[in-house]
């Protein structure tokens, strides 16, 4: 792909994010269909039409309880669960989650999504609608795991090519941060970005201690560089790399 037209698909995926923010996708039924299925949620589980949501108005009104028997339930799909969970779809269209066993939890999809990485179940979100950054993170990921958006492919270019020599911890750790800048330049463009090692271990899929020597190699030999000292927790971006491959590149 060109510059030229690479700029220009940039430039139509930062439009797509802006006219279709994040949290909307959420009500796309593409998105929600394609995220279920990833997340092992049985495609019959999916209220989506109109009549199955009046169904269920009708129903939480003669039960008194708000959630009627027409909720299908399914296994809970979060890691440690035992119990049932449904799908449930907000009036704005959005998508939720709700978890019969852990106390009624409301989880977004990527906090699902999110949770089967981590192994056990996360939430980025209250109940009075404050966000933490790591859920825009799990939502690109899992909005480019659905085959909507494609991961930003400049973000590779980026960063220095791994040496023949770095440990295997080292590769699934850099093929995990190389995968976390092309989801997450989507949005952010060129930022350096949060990478600490539980999030990183969740992330590429290794234990924390791995994730640690990973992340260590890795600045070792200059291929991520902590930016802002001060910052906690601390920013990664892309470093020079050792010195005798840069001409290789
Ligand atoms: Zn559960």
């Amino acid at each position: 792909m060109g510059l030229a037209e690479e700029k220009a698909r940039r430039k139509r995926e930062l439009k797509l994010f802006r006219g279709h923010s994040l949290t909307e996708w959420d009500a796309d039924p593409r998105f929600v269909e394609r995220a279920a299925k990833i997340l092992k949620i049985p495609p019959e589980a999916i209220p989506w039409s109109a009549a199955c949501r009046r169904c269920a108005a009708e129903e939480a009104d003669e039960s008194g309880d708000g959630f009627g028997p027409l909720w299908r339930h399914f296994p809970c799909v979060i890691p440690g669960h035992e119990g049932e969970a449904s799908l449930y779809r907000a009036d704005n269209g959005v998508a939720l989650y709700h978890d019969w066993h852990d106390a009624s939890k409301w989880f977004f999809l990527a906090e699902v999504f999110a949770s089967q990485h981590y192994g056990h179940a996360v939430k980025f979100s209250n109940r009075w609608g404050k966000v933490q950054p790591e859920l825009a993170v799990w939502k690109l990921r899992l909005l480019v795991e659905t085959g909507l958006v494609e991961p930003l492919p400049g973000a590779l270019r980026a960063i220095a090519a791994l040496p023949s020599g770095a440990s295997p911890t080292a590769k699934k750790v850099y093929d995990g941060f190389c995968y976390l800048l092309g989801c997450k330049w989507l949005h952010t463009h060129g930022a350096p970005t949060a990478f600490t090692y539980r999030f990183a271990s969740a992330w590429c899929g290794v234990k924390e201690t791995q994730a640690r020597d990973g992340i260590r190699e890795l600045v070792e030999r200059s291929i991520i560089v902590r930016s802002g000292l001060q910052v906690r927790p601390p920013l990664y971006g892309p470093g020079p790399g050792e010195p005798e491959l840069l001409s290789e590149r």
